[in-house]
């Protein structure tokens, strides 16, 4: 029997998030059938959510931090049992035969990629529903384990801004011996600052506002710097070996590149609407790199999560019932987000 499930869907770009049902699927052999607990609101919810990127398919369900309890399982589930709490990030399936998947990047998946909403089931067809919902059926393949002791609200944005940040902190080998600028202080930001300072980095969070210099240092940066202030730009010119770029609006990156010391990488992270321009002499007097790095595999974010079990690190989130979606979109637009809005709906 399939699963009524109830839910948030945007049904336009230009129209406010509305109650709307539909059906999940019966779990089959391999499925995970998961009642959602809660859900974390990331900014690339908004941007799909009205189509800032291309392509959104409509009624579409947000939401790819996901968290909640195992309902019933497939007869040949062997990694979860009904009670297990788990999580949901940004996709439930993949090839499963490219190299990339192989080596557990299925983020990068040259295949058919299910991207949990906004995307198309293995049939490339049926449209995938998010988490802004009461339940998800997914492949016991693409569920992830929460570790105990963190709180589950506060697990729910490690499911994508906690992976998305650790990933290139992890690919790009941050340590100790690194100072690391994070630009930007919202929900991606503020995991990259806890993140990166867990992995032994200086860390200077560059924001456009200056109030939120308190929160960057109990977050764990020792240092913060208003980019609203030009001074900025001239005192911390070539002072970091890596920049992590979570902002969601366009921006000069030029700017930013200028302050990478020799051989330093600044990695986009953000995704605003509209292309950059760099200039190459932002890059070659001081052979700098501009890389990108998309979300996470599901081995890694694992790893993340035990991670930060094991060094206390959760998400500082604000919890709203789903009634408040559509006030909470308009709050992340002005930055008025401390630091992941996350929907409890066990409320809906
Ligand atoms: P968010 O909570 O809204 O944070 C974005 C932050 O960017 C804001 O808090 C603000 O920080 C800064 N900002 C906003 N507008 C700005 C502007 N015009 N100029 C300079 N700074 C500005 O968003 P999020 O959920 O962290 O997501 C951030 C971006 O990452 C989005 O574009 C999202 O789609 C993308 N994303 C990418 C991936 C991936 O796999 N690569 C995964 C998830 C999300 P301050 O107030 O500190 O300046
Ligand atoms: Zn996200
Ligand atoms: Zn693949």
């Amino acid at each position: 029997m399939p699963i009524q499930t109830k839910a948030y869907a945007a049904k336009s770009p230009t129209t406010p998030l509305e109650p709307f049902s539909f059906e999940r699927r019966d779990p089959g052999d391999h499925d995970v059938a998961i009642e959602i607990l809660y859900c974390g609101i990331c900014h690339s919810d908004i941007h799909q959510a009205r189509d800032e990127w291309g392509g959104a398919k409509y009624p579409m369900v947000p939401g790819h931090e996901i968290v909640g309890r195992v309902t019933r399982v497939g007869r040949a589930v062997r990694k979860f049992k009904a009670g297990d709490t788990v999580g949901v990030g940004c996709f439930v399936d993949s090839c499963r035969e490219c190299p990339s998947c192989k080596k557990g990047n299925e983020q990068y998946c040259t295949g058919h990629v299910s991207f949990t909403y906004n995307g198309t089931e293995k049939d490339q067809k049926t449209l995938t529903q998010g988490g802004y919902s009461t339940a998800i059926t997914v492949d016991e393949n693409y569920v992830l384990n929460i570790p105990k002791g963190i709180p589950l609200e506060q697990a729910a944005p490690l499911l994508c801004a906690g992976i998305t940040t650790y990933s290139p902190l992890r690919k790009w080998g941050v340590n100790k011996d690194h100072k690391v600028a994070v630009v930007g202080l919202g929900g991606l930001g503020h995991m990259a600052v806890k993140l990166a300072a867990a992995l032994g980095a200086e860390v200077t969070v560059l924001s456009t506002s200056m109030a939120k210099e308190g929160d960057a240092k109990r977050l764990g940066a020792a240092y913060f710097a208003s980019t609203k202030n030009e001074k900025t730009f001239e005192t911390l010119s070539e002072h970091f070996d890596f920049i992590i770029d979570t902002v969601s609006a366009p921006h000069d990156l030029n700017s930013y590149l200028n302050l990478l010391k020799i051989d330093g990488t600044m990695i986009l992270v953000g995704v605003p609407s509209e292309p950059a321009a760099v200039h190459a002499f932002s890059l070659i007097p001081k052979r700098r790199s501009l890389a990108g790095s998309l979300i996470g595999g599901i081995r890694e974010t694992q790893e993340m999560l035990n991670f930060c079990a094991e060094k206390g690190i959760a998400s500082d989130v604000e919890v709203i019932s789903p009634q408040k979606i559509n006030e909470a979109y308009e709050r992340v637009l002005r930055g008025d987000v401390k630091y992941r809005f996350v929907i409890d709906l066990s409320t809906l």
